[in-house]
């Protein structure tokens, strides 16, 4: 977290730059739900493209899918979602106004009568009413397949994306000839029905998630969780600053039901250090349901030992939107520079959104040729800008708003010498590289950052 960022000038700075908006903001918005900008966009695809190419493409034993939002019904009896998916929520009697009662209470627990004990003497923050005793809500959102809306074509809008990875663990098996250990990876949206969705982008009710379910022997699930716990914490310090990130372990009474181990990967948001991602032993809580409620049998059997078990699930999960927010509030500096202030984003590379923008140093037909050739050398291989609007100073600003890594600036010179100069955005210094070796120049200078 920057010393001095407020979700209110993320929010702010979000808007402004075109990398969040509020979803159907013409009509006042809808709670919870957001739209990316064309900044927010490549932001978050470079995100997402940083996550699959560690989880990935850096291990042989993990392959990616992509299932389907909504799923068969039974999917989410077996997982549990329909019993136990909830919330525990208390209801303002007088006014209406309705709680997460763990948040309310400030416990991290789903427990109701230790909640209801907690809150037994705590009044609405709205209106001082009475509230309801806790109970629980299912955070599912509904919906009806089909022409005729009855029981009987209720469907849900998944609330996590790793069911589908196991309802795929067969499929994904035969059709790769992976042997246990091994692991699926999946993005995709998630929905939940949050009874408050609130601080912008951390609790939303349509989100994605990156997340990768790793398939082992039970003997070796500690193991494995302890190796897959550390390297996400790794994968972390990449882009967040690591005073900003920490483990803390799920209490019991916290403790998902089909989970055996839990940690957090946290980040000091603003509001406190709070997850961005759980590590999670399942057990053999998923195949073993799945087993059970489809009749399919999904025990691995190893040619080798001639053992025949139902494999344990280690995993990982990440929201694409709460690692984002996280990123952009670590990354948001402000500095003062010839007194004046300039907010840069202090983006990793890999993950700004823009990597390079061309600057002609004025709007002028003699310049606008070889600047746009300049571009043009650059486009494809980076996702670069043209601008020759305003002044530079403004235009450098603007860069270094949306966390833009380097800019080229075309001169007067640059004609008769083919050469421009690259701006570095976190020390401004300024190099001059012939247009010749400008790719080699480019690709040298993001590595430096
Ligand atoms: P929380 O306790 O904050 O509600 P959770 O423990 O329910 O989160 P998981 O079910 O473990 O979260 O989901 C994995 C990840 O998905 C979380 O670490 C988070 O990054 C993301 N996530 C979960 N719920 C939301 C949400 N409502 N909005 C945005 N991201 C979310």
């Amino acid at each position: 977290m920057a010393e001095t960022v407020s979700m209110e000038q993320l929010v702010s700075l979000a808007k402004r730059r075109g990398f969040v908006f509020q979803a159907s903001e013409i009509y006042g918005g809808i709670s919870g739900i957001y739209d990316w900008g064309p900044y927010g966009v490549e932001f978050k695809n470079n995100l997402k493209t940083a996550w699959w190419q560690e989880m990935v493409y850096q291990h042989t034993d993990v392959v990616g899918v992509d299932s389907a939002i909504i799923q068969n019904p039974r999917v989410w009896e077996a997982s549990g979602h329909v019993e136990k998916f909830t919330d525990p929520m208390v209801d303002c009697r007088k006014c209406k106004n309705r709680y997460r009662a763990d948040k309310l209470a400030d416990l991290d627990t789903a427990d109701l009568a230790e909640l209801s004990a907690a809150l037994k003497d705590t009044k609405c923050p709205n209106c001082g009413g009475a509230l309801t005793e806790p109970r629980p809500f299912n955070m599912m959102l509904k919906t009806y397949l089909g022409a005729v809306e009855d029981t009987a074509t209720v469907t849900y809008l998944r609330p996590e994306t790793c069911q589908g990875i196991y309802t795929n663990y067969q499929n994904v098996r035969d059709t790769t000839r992976q042997k246990l250990p091994f692991g699926i990876a999946q993005i995709g949206k998630a929905f939940r029905n949050e009874i408050t969705p609130q601080d912008f982008l951390f609790r939303q009710r349509e989100f994605e998630q990156m997340e990768m379910q790793y398939f082992v022997h039970p003997d070796e699930a500690d193991k494995t969780f302890a190796r897959w716990k550390q390297a996400r914490m790794d994968w972390h310090q990449k882009y967040l600053r690591k005073a900003n990130l920490r483990f803390r372990e799920h209490g019991a009474g916290e403790r998902a039901h089909y989970a055996r181990a839990a940690w957090d990967i946290e980040y000091q948001f603003s509001f406190g250090f709070k997850e961005v991602e759980g590590v999670h032993n399942r057990g053999d809580w998923d195949l073993s349901r799945h087993t059970q409620y489809s009749g399919q049998d999904l025990s691995y059997f190893d040619e080798t030992t001639k053992a025949k078990y139902i494999p344990w699930v280690i995993e990982t999960s990440v929201g694409v939107d709460r690692l984002a927010l996280a990123v952009l509030s670590d990354a948001y500096t402000e500095e003062e520079v010839k007194g004046e202030k300039r907010v840069v984003l202090k983006f990793h590379p890999d993950i700004a959104p823009v990597k390079v923008a061309v600057l002609p140093l004025s709007k002028n037909d003699k310049l606008t040729p070889l600047a746009r050739a300049v571009w043009q050398q650059l486009a494809g291989r980076y996702n670069s800008e043209y601008d020759e609007t305003q002044s530079i100073g403004r235009r450098y600003r603007r860069q270094d708003e949306i966390g833009t890594p380097l800019c080229v600036t075309v001169d007067f010179e640059s004609l008769d010498d083919q050469a421009v100069t690259i701006r570095h955005r976190d020390t401004m210094a300024q190099e001059r590289v012939k247009v010749a070796e400008l790719d080699r120049a480019i690709s040298d200078q993001l590595k430096s950052f």
